[in-house]
């Protein structure tokens, strides 16, 4: 079979956009953020020859449940400003070996580098959002600026941190019924925050790492990038209202969310909207 052009891939176009833009936004300053882009055999093959391994890498965990997953990385240290301007140095196709512990590259890192320094908590988040939706696809982290502004001066208890957000922006509550989790703050780059990550992935698509960033899920890159767009938005009414140092004088109440839950049939995270004549939160 004759192999297309891969730059021409639009798993390749849709990664060089959103990096190029994650930076125009001023979320990815020198080489931080990283993305990983599950990628069906069936749409990698006309582009890629997958019998032809570059490499063999070994992971220092385990995730069994990839096992011959491919994946579309950003590289470690990489720049996101300048992906666009030569894909294959800055990213990576990856597969999972049958065993999940170690990971085969296909294709790209032409300089020798590695995936990102984050691929454990990327392939562990993977596994998790697959289990709770087959047609997950994508793990976004970036510095989302307010965002990260927000874990100075919030409090991290990650229900008022979802309640704040929600009341924000009207459609909040729509797009993460799931609500934000939040973690400790933790060192970057190790499996312990991939674990961390993941275990709270079971039940939001949005981890926020305290003074760092926030990392999305989504079943295209539109989607996590929305998703993520979406929150830091909302982080940054939050800090707008917060430097006016005026007293909020009205908003958005429990019962209005629960009405807009309603109309757009989703269901809001448990705990958080205090339902009418109900004392416990
Ligand atoms: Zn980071």
């Amino acid at each position: 079979m004759k192999l297309h052009e891969i730059n021409q891939a639009p798993f390749i176009r849709e990664m060089c956009e959103a990096t190029s833009q994650l930076w125009a936004y001023g979320w990815a300053e020198r080489n931080g953020g990283n993305i990983s882009y599950r990628l069906p055999q069936e749409e990698v093959k006309y582009y890629l020859d997958l019998n032809r391994v570059k490499k063999i890498v070994a992971l220092d965990f385990t995730v069994k449940s990839l096992a011959g997953e491919i994946f579309l990385v950003s590289g470690s240290g990489k720049y996101f400003k300048n992906i666009q301007k030569n894909p294959a140095d800055s990213l990576a196709i990856i597969r999972i070996n049958t065993e999940g512990d170690c990971y085969e590259l296909l294709w790209g890192l032409e300089g020798g580098d590695l995936p990102t320094s984050e691929l454990a908590s990327h392939l562990q988040c993977h596994a998790v959002r697959i289990k709770q939706d087959p047609e997950h696809r994508v793990i976004l982290h970036t510095h989302a600026t307010a965002i990260s502004a927000m874990t100075f001066i919030h409090e991290l208890d990650e229900k008022k941190f979802t309640k704040t957000l929600w009341q924000m922006i009207t459609e909040c509550l729509v797009v993460f019924p799931d609500g934000v989790s939040v973690l400790p703050w933790m060192v970057a780059g190790t499996s312990k925050l991939g674990a961390a990550s993941a275990e709270k992935m079971q039940a939001s698509r949005i981890v926020i790492w305290p003074h760092h960033g926030i990392m999305g899920a989504g079943q295209t890159m539109d989607d996590a990038f929305g998703l993520v767009e979406t929150a830091e938005k909302a982080a940054k009414i939050y800090l707008q209202i917060c430097s006016t140092r005026q007293e909020i004088k009205q908003q958005i109440t429990d019962q209005q969310l629960l009405a807009l839950a309603t109309e757009f049939h989703v269901k809001p995270k448990a705990g958080i909207l205090r339902e009418e004549g109900r004392q416990d939160d």
